[in-house]
């Protein structure tokens, strides 16, 4: 079976893996909206973040991720405030340095969408789609895909099989003929693999907390050591079949 789409996972695989104190990005955001108490609101907010994906973790993405949007309204920020505005550009530019796109991705999209391929992002995010399409275009590869979907959007979460569905259906392109791109076994390689994707492991990140590297005996269909490698899986897979 040909393999006509090729799905990416986000953070981790099309980007660094960083360890990051989750904390001080949140202090970024809380000195700005309440300057009086900052301390306190990260670590809320921290714990709400933690809350969220743990939760989706043990659900198996049957819960989703949800919105930065909704955790915000539920800690009692006034999300239209103007300094609330401020905080969020102030937290989200704290990230920047950890967002940067592997220096793999451009050729590598430009030459799978050269056979025809078609390329798509699939990401566990609570971030507003806005932020991911800016960071995209500011790397020069946003117009490189045929379809994002972030789960800030979705009810569900990887490795739940609807998300994976979703884009599938988006690219009408059928599952059988898709390969997913990811660095978790379970979120990543296991989700695709449970509707019929291929699954190709970056393992990439370090350090992914054990309470979310379960790894259930997941074997991945191919694994490599950089994100330039999945042409080579790719063109493998076709020529042979
Ligand atoms: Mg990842």
């Amino acid at each position: 079976m040909n393999i006509d789409a090729v799905i990416f996972d986000w953070g981790g695989t099309l980007t660094p893996w960083h360890i990051i104190d989750l904390k001080d990005q949140w202090l970024e955001y809380a000195k700005i909206y309440s300057p009086e108490r900052a301390e306190e609101l990260a670590g809320e907010l921290l714990a709400a973040e933690q809350a969220r994906w743990s939760h989706q973790f043990e659900t198996a993405g049957q819960t989703g991720t949800g919105a930065l949007e909704v955790m915000f309204q539920e800690h009692g920020v006034d999300t239209s405030s103007a300094s609330h505005f401020a905080a969020l550009d102030a937290y989200l530019a704290a990230w920047d340095p950890h967002t940067y796109t592997d220096e793999d991705a451009v050729d590598l999209l430009e030459s799978l969408r050269g056979q025809g391929i078609k390329t798509a992002v699939l990401s566990n995010t609570m971030w507003p789609r806005r932020h991911h399409e800016s960071v995209l275009e500011r790397d020069g590869v946003l117009h490189l895909f045929d379809y994002l979907l972030f789960t800030s959007e979705t009810e569900t979460a990887k490795p739940h099989k609807s998300v994976f569905a979703d884009v599938s259906y988006n690219l009408d392109v059928t599952p059988d003929k898709c390969a997913f791109v990811g660095d978790r076994l379970f979120d990543d390689i296991h989700g695709a693999q449970s509707i019929g994707m291929r699954g190709i492991w970056v393992p990439h990140s370090k350090n992914i907390p054990a309470a979310e590297s379960t790894d259930l005996g997941i074997t991945p269909d191919a694994t490599i050591d950089r994100l330039g490698d999945v042409l080579d899986i790719v063109n493998g897979w076709n020529a042979a079949s």
